[in-house]
């Protein structure tokens, strides 16, 4: 499994500057690692979704050390296809998940205390 810092090395290659220009967005990208240590890791971040979810964040374009100017996108879609080789949509993931009762389940309205209902639920 690449570490964020060869995928920014990748980077480096394709469109100049240094690593650090990039590491920030594939750190990004693998943060899930901290939430489980697997491939499976990848389902929060990899795919269309977050590469768009990268761009709200650190903005449509990146500019480099050097001074260029590039689309953030790029960097989110090469680190993607560097670790899956494409980019999968989020429904692809889903499609991977087994579901279970607990995930359908849904509290009904009634059985929640007056004040839960009047406040939308916030406690
Ligand atoms: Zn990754």
């Amino acid at each position: 499994m690449p570490h964020p810092y060869h995928h920014s090395l990748i980077s480096v290659k394709k469109w100049g500057g240094v690593a650090a220009d990039y590491q920030h967005i594939h750190d990004w990208f693998d943060e899930s690692k901290a939430i489980i240590a697997d491939f499976r890791h990848r389902a929060l971040r990899h795919h269309a979704e977050g590469i768009f979810m990268a761009e709200r964040i650190f903005g449509s374009t990146l500019t480099l050390s050097t001074g260029r100017v590039i689309p953030t996108r790029w960097v989110g879609e090469q680190h993607v296809r560097d670790d899956l080789g494409f980019i999968p949509s989020f429904a692809d993931w889903v499609k991977a998940i087994r579901p279970e009762p607990w995930m359908g389940r849904t509290r009904h309205l009634e059985h929640l205390p007056p004040l839960a209902i009047a406040d939308g639920g916030k406690p």
